[in-house]
């Protein structure tokens, strides 16, 4: 009886491997035949498995092998089944007796069993294939994900020809912008789309992966990465949407790591990669740029401030200073401007170093409401000690206009300090969306119900224009220091500009201030053009709480001569 036999036992074990692939079972069967072959009088046994071509690396032809063959020959007829995987490959298997031998019913039955038993570990062995296969597979675009291109990483590392390739971190630049205009099912075509032009470019040693979202990391060898990079400098792709085709110019922003100029370690490479595009989006507006040294220092500079970030806000690292905005007609303290500094192991940094930092990983609300605390602080104290507070704006990022409950948040905390609103101004930016713009205007209405004024800030950059004004009930108007630079120039074109700005600012019913003013040509020109509120460093630069109060308390009069 087969079932008992040593033999069996043994072809049994060799094929019993716990997660095994197709590939690898049937690189074993061939030795597993072997051990019963001559208890069954198998001349020959073959096997041919027609792939069905849906997995990802197995388009290949139909795999014809020769398991086992009796050296004495074999008998021409064959004792056939063809079984089924449950990834739709078909395996067909003959086998021929020995020379001389006819199989009786038994040995049919047993070699019948035998063959169930390698479909069976084959059936296991296709059912691994396809969850490793999911895995590996980016379910929306069916590229390879992150898990696949770290194993096809390691296994070019293994062959010693992973030096020869790059690494492209590429982010598609607009499509945020489609996600909201044209809905996010279009977002999934001009995705899919997108990875199957993808799929057409890389060659057989090469690949390209989703890494969720926009971001496409792409492992080149170093000859094809200008060819690459060229290719999705534009990408045209074509959706439906409506009863319309429409065809959208795709373009991708790229960091490039060659695996050469790295550590040689793969998951080094790909992090160096992405860190030179972070570094690229925010400092430069080129479509790519290739990883150097003072890249990884800036970004890990960044990472430290947003790391430590957390920590820094309870050791209360961080201090509110105050520039004076300064009235023209009284040479007096009008309002003050709240400015954050980081004061950190014994130096103090600026803003610039770190603002742009916690904005872009939307840190920056938390920061800017520990500012309106501080704030709220220090008006109770000077309102405690009899002081009159000045107006004092503070900054707020437009990203607070994502938050339905900012007005409420804000109101919070001015209730907790008991501060009267009408000492608080907040200050924002323009946003470039219309949907920013309305957060922005029912944001400035919902202030001035409650009797805190707003200020547009940087008026004359970015998006700022005098025709979105006309709807936005804000309070203050602050002309950027850019503006008013120039201004001394003889035949100047921005003073003749600034002249019609702020006439009509100031018909629309808001106030006006300028800032970053310098020196006393400049006030002179900005008081002659009706502009009576003045920050600037010809007053005085951020002051630290303890300078301010004093300068506050005592009434100052800036000796300034602007006549
Ligand atoms: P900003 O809001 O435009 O602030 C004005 C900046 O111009 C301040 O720089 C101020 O010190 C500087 N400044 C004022 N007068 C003069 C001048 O006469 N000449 C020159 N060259 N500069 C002058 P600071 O304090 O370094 O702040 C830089 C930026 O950081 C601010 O620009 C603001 O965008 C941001 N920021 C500062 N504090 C906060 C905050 O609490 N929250 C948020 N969200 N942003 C803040
Ligand atoms: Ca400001
Ligand atoms: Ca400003």
């Amino acid at each position: 009886m087969i079932l008992c036999s040593e033999g069996y036992r043994k072809f049994y074990n060799t094929l019993l491997v716990e997660s095994i692939s197709c590939e690898d079972l049937y690189n074993l069967i061939p030795s597993a035949v072997e051990h019963i072959a001559g208890e069954l009088n198998i001349g020959k046994f073959e096997m041919r498995v027609e792939f069905s071509g849906n997995g990802s690396d197995r388009d290949k032809e139909n795999a014809f092998s020769v398991l086992y063959e009796n050296p004495d020959g074999f008998e021409l007829y064959a004792h056939t089944r063809s079984l089924r995987t449950p990834n739709k490959d078909r395996a067909n298997f003959a086998l021929f007796p020995v020379k001389g031998v006819t199989w009786n019913d038994d040995e049919k039955a047993a070699i019948d069993l035998v063959i169930r038993n390698i479909h069976s570990f084959l059936q296991k062995a296709s059912l691994n294939d396809l969850l490793n296969m999911r895995q590996m597979t980016d379910y929306l675009t069916s590229l390879p994900n992150t898990v696949y291109f770290t194993k096809f990483c390691n296994d070019l590392n293994i062959r010693g020809v992973l030096k020869g390739y790059t690494v492209i971190f590429s982010n598609l630049k607009s499509f945020n912008y489609i996600n909201q205009q044209l809905g996010s099912r279009v977002g999934d075509m001009v995705l899919k789309e997108y990875s199957h032009k993808l799929r057409a470019f890389y060659g057989n040693d090469e690949l390209i992966a989703r890494f969720g979202g926009d971001n496409f990391v792409a492992l080149l060898k170093n000859e094809n990465v200008e060819k690459y990079l060229d290719y999705i400098s534009l990408v045209n792709i074509s959706v439906a949407s409506g009863n319309q085709t429409r065809t959208l110019g795709i373009s991708a922003r790229s960091g490039i790591c060659p695996v050469a100029a790295s550590t040689g370690n793969i998951t080094d490479t790909i992090g160096f990669a992405n860190s030179t595009l972070e570094y690229l989006k925010r400092n430069s507006d080129s479509d790519h740029m290739y990883f150097n040294e003072s890249i990884l220092k800036k970004v890990q500079k960044d990472r430290d401030i947003i790391s430590y970030f957390r920590t820094a806000l309870a050791r209360k690292e961080f201090l509110v200073y105050y520039q004076p905005k300064v009235c023209m007609n009284t040479k007096r303290i009008s309002g003050c401007e709240a400015l954050v500094r980081w004061e950190h192991e014994g130096s103090i940094i600026s803003p610039g170093d770190f603002v742009p930092v916690l904005e872009n990983e939307g840190l920056i609300c938390d920061l800017d409401f520990y500012v309106l605390e501080r704030v709220c602080e220090n008006i109770k104290c000077w309102v405690d000690d009899g002081i009159i507070p000045a107006k004092v704006s503070v900054n707020f990022s437009k990203l607070h206009l994502r938050n339905g409950n900012l007005v409420e948040d804000i109101m919070q905390v001015i209730t907790k300090y008991k501060v009267n609103p009408s000492h608080l101004e907040i200050e924002l930016t323009e946003s470039a969306s219309s949907d920013a713009y309305k957060a922005l205007e029912k944001f400035v209405d919902d202030m001035r119900a409650r009797r805190i004024c707003t200020s547009i800030d940087d008026f004359g950059t970015g998006y700022s224009s005098l025709s979105l004004l006309k709807d936005l009930h804000v309070n203050v108007i602050k002309i950027d220091k850019s503006f008013i630079d120039d201004i001394t120039v003889p035949g100047s074109r921005d003073r003749i500009i600034l002249a019609s700005i702020l006439t009509m600012i100031t018909g629309l019913g808001m106030d006006v201030i300028a800032e970053g003013c310098e020196t006393p040509e400049q006030a002179a020109i900005l008081r002659e053009l009706n502009c009576n509120n003045i920050q600037g460093y010809l007053f005085d630069k951020p002051l630290s709480y303890e300078e301010y109060t004093r300068k506050l308390a005592e009434g100052h009069v800036y000796d300034v001569n602007i006549e």
